[in-house]
């Protein structure tokens, strides 16, 4: 299959894009991260998934739309500010994986053993009978540790905290009441 793959950034792509390729499928990149804040980790994990590519030789769509004021509104709105946060990247992959005729889209994020893995997959899913594009799902969280690695080995830039000005916050908190 032809799958875009949605990036939130270059540690958390190693290990899906390695696995996908050995499974045969044909895979470009997506980055679309709005959440990410401040914008000075934003470019710094753009510009890590910049050198993965350049080493990788791998094929990536970058929609680099800093659109914070997007995001905040719509986080602050939502109950779930993590669900408003992957319908939105979601969704804009869909769109694009839709428009530029690949099989499927997927997502990084399903790397993660700190994202809400179960709502991840029923998001991907929805968004998915809603644009008519297959979502791709794999339970990439058994490469985690190995995906790390990877990063380790190519000297990837690897992040602190997931990525919101809301995870930041919440990072320093527990830092000063573990
Ligand atoms: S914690 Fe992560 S997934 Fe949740 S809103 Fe913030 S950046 Fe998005």
């Amino acid at each position: 299959m032809r799958i875009l793959a949605h990036v939130c950034c270059a540690p958390c792509f190693t290990y899906p894009h390695k696995q996908l390729e050995e499974a045969g499928h044909d895979v470009t990149g997506f980055f679309y991260n709005p959440n990410i804040h401040p914008y000075l980790e934003y470019m710094t994990r753009l510009k890590s998934l910049e050198k993965y590519v350049g080493v990788k030789s791998v094929d990536i769509i970058y929609k680099d739309v800093y659109d914070i004021e997007k995001y905040l509104k719509g986080a602050l709105e939502s109950q779930d500010r993590c669900a408003f946060c992957y319908e939105l990247r979601l969704e804009e992959t869909a769109k694009t994986a839709s428009s530029s005729r690949f099989d499927a889209f997927t997502t990084t994020l399903l790397i993660s053993p700190y994202q809400k893995h179960e709502l991840l997959k029923k998001t991907g899913e929805k968004i998915g009978d809603e644009y008519g594009i297959e979502f791709y799902y794999e339970d990439f969280r058994k490469g985690y540790r190995e995906s790390r690695e990877i990063s380790k080995g190519l000297e990837l830039y690897m992040q602190k905290y997931c990525g919101c000005i809301f995870s930041e916050k919440e990072r320093y908190l527990r830092q000063k009441n573990p």
